[in-house]
C-alpha cells in the first residue's frame, strides 16, 4: 500500500470545473496524494460533478500518476435509512447489478479504467452493513471488481459510534476508514485508538467540523494542528478554494517546528472556547442514545456558539440536521447519557439550553 500523505483532497465543496482543476493541480504539486470523490458530490447533472471534474483535472499530463482515486457508493440513503436506489447520485446501492451501475457510471464520469480506492459509504448502522454485506449484494459485486484490477484498497466511510466503527472493521474487510474527526468533536477517539493499534489508517473527515472552526483563524489553526499530531490519522480537507490548499501547506510545512502535543493542543482549545460553566469534552462516553443523538456532537456546536459566539456554528448545525445524530430535538430526557458522563455534567439542563440556543430563530 502506497502511504497516505498527512493531508488528502477531499472533492465534496468544488464551486465549479475552473476552480475544481486549479485546486486539484495546486494540492497534487504539494504532495498531496489522494483525492476522495463520490457520485453525489457537487452533482448537478452527468456531465457536472465533482467526479467528472476530477476526471478532467487528472486527464492534464502528469497529474494522473501523482494522486491516488476514490469513489464511492452507500447500501444506505445516506442517513441512517435505507433508501431507494438513485444511481446517479450513489445511494440504494445493495444488490450487485446496482453496484456495477455505479461503479461503471464512476469510471466513466471519471475517464478512468481504475481506480486505487473504493468505499463502502455513509455507512452508519450495522443494518445497512447487513444489507451490504448480504449474499449477491454490494460487497460481493464490489469484490469482483477488485479481483479483476479494476481498483486496489477497499475502505469504509462512517459517521457511526465508536463501538460500531470497531465491530465494522473487526470483520477485516477494509483497509481505511473515513471518519468524521476533528478538535471539538472527539467521539470516536477509541476507534481511533483501535486502528493505530492494527495499523489501519485514519482519514478524518469533517477537519474543520464542518467549515465552523474556519470561522475563528485560532481555532482553526488549532483544528489542524491537532490533527497533525495524531499519528496515524490523515486529514480530509474539502477545499473549495486554491487559497485553502496554500493554508494546508503553511500547516504541514510548519508542523515540524511545532512541538506541541495533542493534548496540549486541546488544552489551548479549551482556553479558547473559555466556557463558565463546567462544558462536554465531546469524549463519547454517554454513548449510545436511544435516539441516535450523538450528544457530544451535538453539545460541541453549542458550546462554540454559546462560548465563542460563532454564529456559523448554530448555521452549521442546522445545516446538518439530516444527520441523526444532530437531532438533539428527538431528546426524550430519559437520562441515560447522565448517568454514563464521566464529567457528571448536569446534562438535562445543557441539553435544554442546547436545544433552546440552536434551535430558536
Ligand atoms: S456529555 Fe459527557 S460523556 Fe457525553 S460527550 Fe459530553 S462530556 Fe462526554
Ligand atoms: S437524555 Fe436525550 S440525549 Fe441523553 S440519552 Fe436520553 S434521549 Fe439521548
Amino acid at each position: 500500500m502506497i502511504p497516505l500523505s498527512k493531508i488528502l483532497i477531499g472533492a465534496m465543496r468544488f464551486r465549479d470545473r475552473k476552480s475544481a482543476a486549479e485546486i486539484i493541480h495546486k494540492a497534487i504539486d504539494y504532495g498531496f496524494n489522494y483525492i476522495d470523490t463520490s457520485p453525489c458530490y457537487c452533482h448537478k447533472s452527468e456531465t457536472e460533478n465533482s467526479e467528472a471534474w476530477v476526471g478532467e483535472a487528472l486527464s492534464a499530463p502528469g497529474y494522473r500518476e501523482r494522486v491516488m482515486v476514490s469513489t464511492k457508493c452507500a447500501p444506505g440513503d445516506g442517513g441512517r435509512g435505507l433508501g431507494p436506489f438513485v444511481p446517479a447520485q450513489g445511494f440504494g446501492v445493495r444488490t450487485k447489478e446496482q453496484l456495477a451501475q455505479v461503479f461503471n457510471q464512476s469510471l466513466r464520469r471519471l475517464g478512468m479504467q481504475s481506480l486505487d480506492y473504493y468505499h463502502l459509504w455513509t455507512t452508519h448502522t450495522m443494518e445497512q452493513f447487513d444489507a451490504a454485506m448480504q449474499p449477491g449484494g454490494w460487497y460481493d459485486g464490489v469484490m469482483e471488481y477488485k479481483k479483476n484490477g479494476a481498483f486496489n484498497h477497499l475502505g469504509i466511510t462512517t459517521h457511526a459510534g465508536p463501538d460500531t466503527i470497531i465491530a465494522f472493521l473487526e470483520t477485516g474487510k477494509f483497509e481505511t476508514v473515513t471518519l468524521p474527526l476533528n478538535v471539538i468533536n472527539l467521539t470516536r477517539l477509541t476507534a481511533v485508538d483501535y486502528c493505530a493499534k492494527k495499523n489501519i489508517p485514519v482519514i478524518a473527515m469533517n477537519p474543520l467540523a464542518g467549515g465552523f472552526c474556519a470561522a475563528n483563524g485560532r481555532l482553526k489553526e488549532l483544528a489542524f494542528r491537532y490533527l497533525m499530531a495524531l499519528p496515524n490519522v490523515h486529514i480530509l480537507a474539502g477545499f473549495s478554494a486554491a487559497n485553502e490548499v496554500d493554508y494546508a501547506k503553511w500547516i504541514l510545512d510548519t508542523a515540524p517546528n511545532y512541538k506541541q502535543s495533542a493534548d496540549q493542543i486541546l488544552a489551548k482549545v479549551d482556553r479558547l472556547i473559555d466556557a463558565r460553566e463546567p462544558r462536554c469534552t465531546s469524549c463519547g462516553y454517554c454513548q449510545p442514545c436511544p435516539n441516535n443523538i450523538n450528544l457530544g456532537a451535538c453539545l460541541s456546536y453549542y458550546n462554540i456558539y454559546k462560548y465563542m459566539k460563532i454564529p456559523h456554528a448554530k448555521k452549521s448545525f442546522k445545516e446538518k440536521q439530516w444527520e441523526d445524530g444532530l437531532r438533539l430535538d428527538r431528546c426524550t430526557a430519559c437520562g441515560a447519557c447522565s448517568a454514563r458522563c464521566p464529567n457528571q455534567l448536569p446534562l438535562q439542563d445543557i441539553i435544554r439550553d442546547a436545544q433552546k440556543l440552536l434551535y430558536e430563530k
